[in-house]
This record gives C-alpha cells, structure tokens and sequence, in this order.
C-alpha cells in the first residue's frame, strides 16, 4: 500500500520515495509492477491492479518513472521554497509537458471536455498523467503557494498545505510530526 498525503497526484508521485537532495531513501517505486499498483491505488483511470494486461511494460518504463520524479522535484521543490526552479529544469519540464499533451486527446465528458490519455501506451500514460497534474499545479496561484516540502529528515514529501492556518509543517503527523514532536518534547525536558 502507498500513502498518498500530498493532495495532488503529482506530488504522491514524488512521495513514492523519501528524499534527501536528488538522492531517494527507501525507494519503493523500483519496479514496473509497483508503478502499475502504485497507478492502481491512486485511482489512475484504465490502470489495472495486476500490471498491463496483455500489453510490456516498455523497458525504459521504470528508468522514465525516475527521471521524471527527479526533474519534478528540480521544479516542485524550489516552488515550496518560494524560489525559482533552475532554467534547464523548467526546458526539460516544458518538454515532458508538450509531450504529454501530443499523447492525449479530447473528450466530451461530464458536458465538458477532458484531456484522455489513452489506457496501454505501456505505461507511458501513466507518467503523461502525472506530468499534467505537476503542469496544473504550477499554473494554480493558490495551490503552487500552498506547496510545501515536509521538514522531517529524511523525507522530503510534498504537498499542498490546505490546513486552515496555513501551518502544516509535516507530510504526517503520525510519522515525521510524531518524531519532532519526541525530539522536541527530549529537547524541553533535557537536565
Ligand atoms: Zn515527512
């Protein structure tokens, strides 16, 4: 089971590792069967359970995963940080973005019309996917504000802070908030 804080498909994409700098800790997107299920939890549409059905996973599928969650956090992470993400950051994210959109279609749906990736593409839609929710993050002024990366360490997760005062300061309470909390609770009592 995945855990899924961030409040945005993108960033629980991103949280499928913990992190410190570029380098992931405890990594638990590390084959394309986790991909798959990880897709499968968070409700991707066409994604089933048990992997592609009838269709390979392309080779390159797990090595893409990755390079994409790393290029994510080169522009998530500074955006949390109220600073801007490096240019060659922003050109490769361009690109997976046009690329994304080149792979879609519209749609009526709902009495609207919806972007659709197509459901095999081997997984590539998967990250197609992924990539339109980081591209509709960063677009939404409130949301890209409200962006945070967790002070536990190591950790690293991201996520949209919709807490009523704005304070969030934890991917969970019950993990990385549970630990400060000790530490500063040790820190308060020290003779
Ligand atoms: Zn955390």
């Amino acid at each position: 089971m995945f855990r899924f804080v961030g409040g945005a498909l993108c960033l629980d994409f991103v949280n499928t590792s913990s992190w410190t700098g570029e380098n992931t800790v405890n990594d638990r997107l590390t084959s394309a069967e986790a991909l798959f299920a990880w897709a499968s939890e968070a409700k991707i549409p066409g994604v089933r359970k048990d992997g592609p059905g009838h269709l390979e996973p392309s080779a390159s599928l797990v090595e893409d995963a990755h390079r994409l969650r790393v290029l994510l956090r080169r522009i998530l992470v500074p955006l949390a940080h109220r600073e801007e993400p490096l240019a060659a950051a922003r050109l490769a994210f361009e690109r997976e973005i046009k690329r994304a959109l080149q792979a879609s279609h519209l749609e009526p749906r709902d009495e609207r019309l919806a972007l659709v990736w197509p459901e095999n593409a081997a997984g590539r839609g998967i990250l197609e996917r992924v990539t339109w929710s980081a591209f509709s993050l960063v677009r939404s002024p409130e949301r890209a504000r409200a962006l945070r990366e967790c002070e536990g360490s190591p950790c690293g997760w991201l996520f949209v802070d919709t807490s009523r005062n704005h304070l969030r300061r934890w991917c969970e309470m019950r993990t990385c908030g549970g630990v400060a909390k000790a530490r500063a609770y040790r820190e308060r009592n020290r003779v």
